[in-house]
């Protein structure tokens, strides 16, 4: 399934880019050493020449040069860059490469298997793929996942602020330096927290980077946005069934978003998505469950990624809930009775 391949690709980016993060500074692609006070950049040192200015070796129009070049210029290409991305894509670095959120998305799918939610705020459980129960040993899985998604957080900070060697090799022989412990200790104590129990929060309000994303992707009505075929929104109806209530029917794209999103509604409810796509891929699982159960052939999901004029008329709907719109026309056919739908498949189904 299409769907299916584009999570795949998803997976892959973000083990790629989680893996750069992790040894950018131990081969000097980026980090600022504290000691020499220095940038590192490309394993070369990254240097705006006030030293060279501070010592007579060259001239001040020269340094000012030195300053564009290598100051200024570089950071409005590369923000310029990440936000031109932003604008016409959405938050897709989020959903495709931030190494929070790949931790955010693995963390709650161990929280899952403990109670059966992908959050501990939330009021709604989402079933376990082939119809697993949670079970209370993920707990402590979910606690030391937390631990030690915080540590390596922690000292990999540390890393892009001290040489690794030293970081690592202090760990590692014992002889870290009290400052060192201590700046270990609280931060990877801290990231433990949020990702225990603010992650969803701190995705959607508390980074700086996210929420600029957001910003600029909300100010264009022709950015990429998860556009919904509201003509067919009868199709919704018996999407999968509830957890808790297994004769209601609830939806399979809200049950999927990591960022606990409601899909269907239009763009100005949606500032946190990260165009992950999991609610399409859901949407399109769902969809050809009930064609199969209905006997049906060539099914096109309901959600699907709109971009240009049609996510600007996507944009430009009014807000209309949800419920609402997933409620049959009043000339529709009686509905199908209740049933309980087949769980999804576990080769493919998403933590
Ligand atoms: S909001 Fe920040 S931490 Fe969360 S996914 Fe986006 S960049 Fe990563
Ligand atoms: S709404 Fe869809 S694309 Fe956006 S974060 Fe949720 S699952 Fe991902």
């Amino acid at each position: 399934m299409a769907a299916d391949r584009l999570q795949q690709w998803r997976r892959l980016s973000q083990a790629g880019f989680m893996l750069l993060f992790l040894i950018a500074p131990a081969v000097d692609l980026l980090r600022f050493d504290l000691h020499e006070r220095q940038l590192w950049l490309f394993g070369q040192p990254w240097s705006l020449g006030l030293s060279d200015l501070q010592a007579g070796r060259v001239g001040v129009s020269h340094t000012v040069l030195t300053l564009l070049t290598h100051g200024l210029l570089p950071l409005l290409l590369l923000v310029g860059g990440f936000l031109a991305v932003a604008w016409r894509q959405g938050r897709l670095y989020c959903g495709w490469l931030c190494p929070h959120f790949s931790l955010v998305e693995a963390i709650n799918a161990v929280l899952q298997r403990a109670c059966g939610r992908l959050s501990l705020w939330d009021r709604t459980p989402v079933p376990l793929a082939g119809g697993r129960h949670p079970q209370r040993r993920w707990w402590v899985v979910y606690g030391l996942a937390c631990v030690l998604a915080g540590t390596a957080w922690g000292i990999t900070l540390l890393c892009y602020l001290l040489p690794p060697a030293e970081v690592w090799g202090g760990l590692l022989h014992g002889s870290s330096t009290p400052g060192q412990l201590r700046f270990i200790v609280i931060a990877s104590g801290v990231f433990a927290l949020e990702f225990a129990l603010a992650r969803h929060l701190f995705c959607r309000y508390g980074c700086a980077v996210g929420l600029f994303q957001s910003l600029v992707w909300m100010a264009n009505p022709r950015a990429r946005v998860v556009g919904f075929a509201r003509e067919r929104a009868a199709h919704c109806r018996g999407c999968v069934p509830d957890a808790t209530r297994p004769t209601v029917q609830a939806s399979a794209c809200e049950q999927a978003c990591p960022m606990r999103l409601t899909p269907r509604q239009t763009k100005r409810w949606m500032f946190a998505c990260v165009q992950c796509g999991r609610c399409l891929t859901a949407c399109d699982r769902a969809q050809h469950t009930r064609a199969a159960l209905e006997g049906g052939v060539g099914v096109t999901p309901l959600l699907q990624w709109t971009v240009g004029s049609d996510a600007f008329r996507e944009s430009l709907r009014q807000r209309r809930p949800v419920a609402a719109v997933a409620a049959p026309p009043a000339a529709a056919p009686a509905p199908t009775p209740a049933r309980t739908l087949p769980p999804p498949d576990p080769k493919t189904e998403e933590s």
